[in-house]
């Protein structure tokens, strides 16, 4: 047996044998070759096989995702079936006795440039499509085998280094048990998937692609943050142990679902859920969410080769809208960028993705991208009640010109008969600490704010979430955190407005009891945390904690507010 530590991503003990989904090594050694004919049936064969698994994932994409997602395979086999594409490569292994590899490669990497250079969008995305093809029929002319986790059709727990939101979007919850990555923070969004899709999840091993191999039995035991690596018999009863102590656990969470959300002094609080798609609501009504305080709605975005169209937007939202009641939902409007990228938007590659062109000022600047989501948005809110807000906001110019865009979507709608709420509120996201630094200017004209403090950790003490190498630095509960967290809430009562939080600190049964006191209104976390913060928050004192904010607020280090509020807590 061996044990990897990582970092607790979603909670949860899985036993499977291990599936790596790792980018294969495309790379060969260029050569010439003796015998036409022979290369070119290689090449039919590789075309064959990659054909088979094409039509395989496309059948069940359509089945499992519906037509929309299922379009991206239609266009791979397009461009597979292509003899303006394939004849050219058997041209140059035919005339030039060029080996298969490198006159695939060749033939598509001129098409790919070809495609990019032109103005046409819908020319562009062939060029992605191309370039996948060509990484499949690569994989299978060097003999290696190249990863499909859509096809993933018995128990596994997944290893890779990292996974994209994209990657995890396309995980298939009823096989996909658990899984393990090298890299990831417990606010990367692979995390944060993990926790929405409710399967065990241990990120930032940093070793677990070299130490597992292929089919290893694995462990994953998301309460503690382990990776066991082909256990003894009495490792897994240990185990099966723990997951049965862990059931009993929930049970008795569960217990509260229904109840409301209330301090030992009795003080309400409202607890709600972080979703990426529909899908998710059915978790959040489970785990007794009072509301939706981030519906991300960038996966909408994702796993497709186009942007949705208004009216599918609409659908997802009214969907969400109609399935939570009466109870709040907001949305954020799209945020793109960072890590979560979109390929048939072309955009260009930056050095510093996390500050660079993303979420609202990509919107802002694609008014084409923006005001379909607006509208979908506006249309849907007669469905329940909708609260908007915009994300990455750094200045107040920047939302007034996102809510000026908003309103006039809204007089749009209305002259075409489409009918909106008038009760739709409107706020930000506060992750960025300019923004959270004059808050107070901020709540005169917001309706609400929401505390991203995946972000807000991230650029206020200069540490990427991602990056394992600096998570010693991405401290929650440093002082500093605590004074801007505290100075949005305190912005926001003077107004009359309510405060948020929707980054995972919400969550975090440390972070709880400080929250508490320093005065926010809202918790937004990950559906499956809800139940234990409401068990956690019936335990304690609104008055108790609030009498520590001024103490809390000039402590030096993340260490010692950890102590105090742990000793004050037990
Ligand atoms: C945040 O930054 O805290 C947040 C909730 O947004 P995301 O994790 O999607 O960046
Ligand atoms: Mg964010």
């Amino acid at each position: 047996m061996t044990n990897i530590q990582g970092i607790a991503a979603s909670s949860g003990i899985a036993i499977a044998k291990a599936y790596h989904l790792v980018t294969p090594d495309l790379t060969y050694t260029k050569t010439t070759i003796e015998d036409p004919s022979k290369e070119i049936e290689r090449l039919d064969s590789a075309l064959a096989i990659s054909k088979q698994e094409l039509e395989k994932i496309k059948a069940h994409t359509l089945k499992e995702l519906g037509e929309e997602h299922a379009e991206i395979f239609s266009a791979h086999l397009l461009v597979l079936g292509d003899p303006e594409l394939i004849n050219p490569i058997k041209d140059k292994i035919q005339n030039e006795n060029a080996m298969a590899e490198a006159a695939l490669e060749e033939t598509a990497s001129m098409f790919i440039q070809m495609f990019e250079s032109m103005d046409n969008e819908y020319m562009r995305e062939r060029a992605a499509d191309i370039r996948d093809v060509t990484k499949r029929v690569l994989a299978h002319l060097l003999g290696v085998s190249f990863p499909n986790p859509a096809l993933i059709d018995e128990e596994v727990i997944v290893i890779a280094g990292d996974l994209t939101p994209s990657d995890t979007a396309q995980l298939n919850r009823q096989f996909v048990k658990g899984f393990a990555t090298d890299i990831g923070g417990r606010t990367s969004h692979s995390a944060i998937m993990a926790r929405s899709l409710e399967i065990p999840a241990v990120v930032g091993t940093k070793t677990v692609t070299t130490t597992v191999a292929k089919d290893d039995i694995v462990i994953i035991d998301g309460i503690d943050g382990n990776v066991i690596v082909n256990p003894s018999e009495a490792d897994i009863k240990a185990y099966e142990e723990k997951q049965a102590n862990f059931a009993k656990q929930q049970a008795l969470w569960a217990e509260l679902k229904d109840e409301p959300t209330l301090t030992s002094d009795g003080e309400q609080v409202e607890l709600v859920a972080n979703i990426g798609t529909p899908d998710d609501v059915i978790g959040v009504l489970n785990n007794g969410g009072e509301g939706v305080g981030l519906y991300r709605t960038e996966f909408l975005y994702m796993g497709k080769s186009e942007l949705p169209t208004e009216d599918e937007q609409y659908e997802a939202y009214k969907s969400v809208l109609e399935q939570m009641g009466e109870k709040p939902v907001v949305v954020r409007t799209l945020d793109v960028g960072g890590d979560k990228e979109l390929p048939y938007l072309d955009l260009p590659k930056e050095l510093n993705p996390f500050l660079g062109f993303r979420a609202i000022r990509f919107c802002l600047e694609n008014e084409h991208v923006f005001r379909p989501q607006l509208r979908a948005l506006l249309r849907a809110s007669v469905h329940g009640n909708l609260k908007i807000m915009f994300p990455m906001i750094a200045t107040l110019e920047e939302f007034r010109k996102a809510k000026e865009i908003l309103l006039d979507e809204k007089a749009n709608l209305t002259k075409e008969g489409h009918q909106v709420s008038d009760s739709i509120e409107v706020g930000i996201m506060v992750e960025i600490p300019s923004t959270a630094v004059i808050a107070k200017q901020f709540a005169k004209e917001v309706d609400f704010f929401s505390i991203g403090t995946n972000d807000l950790i991230q650029y206020t003490m200069a540490a990427d979430r991602m990056n394992e190498q600096v998570s010693y630095l991405y401290q929650p509960y440093h002082p500093a955190i605590l004074n801007l967290v505290n100075n949005v809430i305190e912005a926001a009562h003077q107004e009359g407005k309510w405060a948020g939080m929707c980054g995972e600190m919400a969550g975090d049964p440390i972070a709880i009891p400080i929250l508490l006191g320093l005065g926010l209104d809202e918790f937004s976390m990950s559906a499956t945390s809800i139940l234990p913060a409401r068990t956690q928050l019936k335990g304690i004192s609104k008055k108790d904690l609030a009498s520590y904010k001024e103490q809390l607020l000039s402590m030096s280090t993340a260490e010692e507010v950890v102590a105090f509020i742990k000793e004050k807590t037990e």
